[in-house]
């Protein structure tokens, strides 16, 4: 309890200093960052290693001191980040596979709606307009949905990653409220 307390405060006091000066830290192994992975937690070395862990989303990061950036290192998706000296900076992903999952995301979303569009003019419906724009904008929503959880589970947006362990952590203590 008593260790916990004092790395609380190191990171209290860590980020009073990066407030205090606007110069730009450097990544080191002695500093605490942002977690650029979930953007909720903080990241600091862990004791003896070369190591990056963040307190929320428990992911690891191998550190490049040269580069001034870090990979996450448990992870099969090549993910990396660059330290600008102030805040994250995504290393590119692949390019060609980032535009296969936008396009395929497109095509996802347009496709149903426009076939449906297109089926309902060519046959009209006896429910009549407003049950086709419903349908629409149904199979839009529903659609769009599906897009961005795919784009989401690509890009590991920060606040797609926080929101799914906190999705987690609350499962697990409604579960052991319903053990106990
Ligand atoms: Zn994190």
């Amino acid at each position: 309890m008593g260790e916990r307390k004092e790395t609380e405060t190191q990171r209290e006091i860590a980020k009073e200093k990066r407030a205090l000066s606007q110069q730009s830290i450097p990544l080191g192994y002695q500093q605490v960052y942002s977690c650029p992975a979930c953007g909720s937690g903080q990241i600091s070395a862990m004791a003896m290693m070369d190591v990056f862990a963040c307190d929320f989303c428990r992911h690891m990061f191998t550190a490049n001191l040269q580069t001034q950036s870090v990979q996450l290192a448990d992870s099969v998706q090549p993910m990396a980040w660059h330290w600008t000296g102030h805040r994250w900076r995504a290393a590119h992903q692949s390019e060609t596979t980032a535009g296969l999952v936008w396009g395929f995301a497109l095509i996802l979303t347009a496709a149903p709606v426009g076939l449906i569009s297109i089926s309902n003019y060519v046959f009209p419906p006896s429910g009549g307009l407003q049950f086709v724009l419903s349908w629409v904008a149904l199979t839009g929503v529903s659609h769009s949905i599906m897009s961005v959880w795919l784009l989401a589970e690509y890009h590991r947006w920060p606040w797609y990653v926080a929101g799914r362990i906190r999705l987690q952590r609350l499962r697990e203590q409604l579960s052991e409220q319903w053990a106990a």
